[in-house]
């Protein structure tokens, strides 16, 4: 059955898309009637009702969650815990320096060929680990057109980036004709070579992913899409088929796995993941530390996790399903791959070499000719 929603039609399926967005959940009333919430999640949950990163989750993504286990690997992800609240030493508000790096109202620069455009407030699901968690879900929605000019104008005036990443909030929550207009503006700048989406709805919503959505897209070619899956649960079925839709459309689809404790911070987890990945035409892309953003403390790794699990997992996996572990380092800074050093001795023209095996081998240069 559909009926008229403003000028959209809506209809009353759950395949829908926009019946995912509307019928997200919200309060702590309604997530009480679909989990057995503990006293943390009861006193996170009310206290997103009140203040920070707001509570939202579709009904798609709500239904991979364990109904009564807290350790749940989407729960934890998605639900609020009471440990919000808590500060710790190294805390930010905005880890990534975005606020100071914007170089045009929604506009940042981190990088000498790439910016960042923050097109939307708007995700399916409020991560709980969300690096922009100062500005995500604070009601405003996608950005108005004319709101974005000055970034395009700010872009068409730097012959020097050649990428654009779209992001938000999540611009895949946006509708399609609004998105398609704005990757059109930025497709008609000459010197910008791609477009990434950053999205996570091939994860929370992956309805969203439909033909009209990359017909619309394609002739926008080249776009890339930057998604994030976290745990092999979310390779369902359903998310299979968005990255399939994808990937058949032409759009390369590259995943960015932030590491999180009690989600996803051991070897078989990351194993199953980035397998399940390459299975779905998804490449692996980058490991993320958690950045140090206010309130996410409970879920973050010490640095040398990731590194320990890297090895666990290097030469074991192939390398296409290996992402590169990365910190982005605090205040905007860049991203810096990790790794213990595996050039364990060096002289000129020999380099001893420390293998996944923990053997060292020795490679000589060539002589000079
Ligand atoms: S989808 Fe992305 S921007 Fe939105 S809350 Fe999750 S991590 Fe943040």
């Amino acid at each position: 059955m559909q009926r008229a929603l403003g000028i959209v039609e809506v209809t009353d399926d759950p395949a829908d898309w926009r019946w995912q967005l509307r019928q997200a959940t919200r309060t702590l009333d309604d997530l009480g009637t679909r989990l057995s919430l503990t006293p943390d999640e009861v006193a996170g949950v009310a206290r997103a009702e009140r203040e920070g990163l707001p509570l939202s989750i579709t009904p798609y993504y709500l239904a991979l969650a364990d109904r009564s286990d807290p350790g749940c690997p989407i729960r934890l992800q998605c639900v609020p815990s009471a440990w919000e609240a808590a500060t710790v030493p190294g805390d930010l508000v905005d880890p990534l320096g975005e606020v100071a790096h914007e170089v045009a109202p929604h506009l940042v620069r981190r990088y000498p060929d790439r910016v960042l455009l923050l097109a939307t407030d708007q995700c399916a699901v409020y991560c709980r680990f969300c690096t922009r968690s100062r500005v995500v879900g604070d009601g405003a929605g996608p950005s108005p057109t004319a709101d974005l000019e000055p970034a395009m104008a700010w872009i068409a005036a730097h012959p020097e980036i050649h990428d654009v990443i779209v992001s938000g909030g999540d611009p895949l929550t946006m509708a399609t004709p609004r998105l398609a207009r704005l990757l059109a503006r930025i497709r008609a700048i000459a010197h910008v070579d791609t477009i990434r989406l950053a999205t996570r709805v091939p994860v929370t919503l992956p309805m969203r992913v439909t033909d009209e959505l990359v017909q619309a897209l394609r002739p926008l070619h080249p776009i890339w899409v930057m998604t994030h899956f976290n745990h092999p649960k979310e390779l369902t079925p359903e998310a299979i088929r968005a990255c399939a839709t994808l990937a058949d459309a032409g759009f390369p689809v590259m995943n960015q796995t932030v590491l999180l404790r009690g989600v996803n911070d051991d070897a078989p987890t990351l194993e199953g993941l980035f397998r399940g990945l390459v299975r779905a035409r998804v490449r692996p892309y980058y490991l993320l530390q958690a950045d140090p953003v206010r309130g996410s403390a409970h879920l973050r790794t010490p640095l040398a996790r990731g590194i320990e699990l890297m090895e666990q997992l290097q030469g074991r996996v192939s390398g296409i399903a290996l992402p590169r572990l990365v910190c982005d380092t605090p205040g905007g800074r860049g991203k810096v791959p990790l790794a213990r050093d595996t050039v364990v001795a060096w002289t000129p023209g020999k380099t001893a070499l420390r293998t996944f095996r923990g053997e060292i081998v020795t490679y000589e240069d060539p002589p000079e000719f």
